[in-house]
């Protein structure tokens, strides 16, 4: 007994108040702007009944503050639009892009009024977080948002949105949703069009997404995506077997990759039945841990997106007791911990950056989704042609009106 007795000291009380100083909580999947959509058609400003300083969502300012959190990464989430449950046509004209910007901008405004920095980039995401200051930024979540056109995808960009999910719970121009393949459509992954948009936002530094889409769409990704991913909401298939979860083999290209994985709390993706704990989500956590290392995960919680939390993990106030879970369970060092707890998305948003950087003087892809539709007024055949015949040379078609 003596004899060992040195080699494994208890291990250090984990002192998170420190680590958490130097080292932000990062959280990549927040959906609270949606519920100022649903509830208060984000109208915020002057409301006698909205205060981010205390809400009875799982989201405010006083438990986000007790959670330590540091970066938080809020979703401008807009739902599929179209009537059809399986949104095969994506020519049917829809507001997401009206209804994305009015999420950019009920975000900023939330920033604005309760004095927290909205950030564009990682270097400036740390410099105010340094500041002691609460960091945001913004993810969308479904290319159906863009609504088929990368002068969208540009802008947002512009306006500060740093991932983009390539689907949501349905198909787009770009690429298959999981929900669609567990609807018994074909798994027809990336598109070209999608592989050409995957290009464009390695281009621009806007970091690709693989929460909600199909199985071959994550193969399809990695393989091309010259910039590390991320899959901002997601567990481990092995330990919970749901379409929205990541199997290993997709975990392993993801360690190539050098993504990350961010662990979604939604209890119906870390456990079929029973009671679902604080220990289920752990449990996640330190399976992929196991897996892939240290260098790939991190928190995606998707709170205020979800009707209630894990038992121990109900809110944004309890990140803390997850760390100290994992740290009991894996004897992580404090520079493992940090890395799970927000250092690898701090990571791959600046890879994103620097490979962006690098691509500067690639043009931007101006390429059209091949059966887009394109409707004018007869009035414009009357117009200057560029070239003979180019007033017909895409699928335009012409509508009576008159002058
Ligand atoms: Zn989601």
């Amino acid at each position: 007994m003596g004899l060992f007795s040195n080699k494994n000291p208890e291990p250090k009380e984990l002192d998170l108040d420190t680590l958490c100083k130097s080292h932000p909580i990062v959280d990549t999947h927040n959906d609270f702007p949606y519920l100022l959509r649903s509830q208060l058609h984000n109208e915020i400003s002057n409301n006698p009944t909205f205060d981010f300083n205390h809400t009875t969502a799982h989201t405010d300012l006083t438990r986000l503050k007790k959670g330590k959190v540091g970066v938080q990464f809020f979703s401008c989430y807009i739902e599929c639009k179209n009537p059809d449950k399986f949104y095969q046509d994506f020519n049917i004209p829809n507001s997401a892009v009206r209804d994305t910007m009015e999420q950019i901008d009920v975000t900023e405004r939330l920033c604005k009024q309760y004095n927290l920095a909205m950030v564009h980039s990682s270097e400036d995401a740390w410099k105010r977080f340094k500041e002691g200051k609460f960091v945001v930024t913004m993810g969308v979540e479904g290319l159906h948002q863009i609504d088929m056109s990368l002068g969208v995808l540009r802008l947002y960009f512009q306006l500060g949105v740093r991932y983009i999910t390539l689907t949501h719970n349905c198909d787009n121009p770009f690429a298959t949703a999981a929900s669609s393949v567990a609807g018994g459509l074909e798994d027809k992954g990336l598109t070209s069009f999608g592989a050409e948009c995957v290009k464009e936002m390695n281009r621009l530094g806007m970091m690709v997404d693989l929460a909600h889409v199909s199985l071959k769409t994550m193969h399809d990704a990695l393989d091309i995506s010259r910039s590390p991913v991320m899959f901002s909401h997601s567990s481990a298939y092995a330990l919970c077997e749901h379409g929205r979860n990541v199997p290993d083999d997709v975990l392993l290209k993801l360690k190539k990759n050098n993504g990350v994985i961010c662990i979604n709390f939604f209890p119906i993706f870390l456990k079929k039945e029973g009671e679902v704990t604080i220990d289920d989500a752990v449990d996640h956590m330190v399976y992929v841990i196991n897996l892939i290392g240290w260098d790939h995960v991190g928190f995606g919680s998707d709170f205020d997106g979800i009707p209630s939390g894990p038992k121990g993990l109900e809110d944004v106030s309890k990140y803390p007791d997850f760390i100290k879970k994992v740290a009991a369970k894996t004897n992580g060092s404090n520079a493992d911990l940090a890395k799970m707890m927000g250092g690898n998305v701090m990571r791959v948003w600046r890879d994103n950056e620097l490979m962006a950087a690098k691509l500067k003087h690639e043009p931007a892809c101006d390429e059209n989704w091949d059966k887009r539709e394109w409707a004018f007024h007869k009035f414009v055949k009357m117009f200057p042609e560029i070239f003979a015949g180019s007033m017909d040379a895409k699928q335009n078609t012409y509508s009576e009106y008159s002058v």
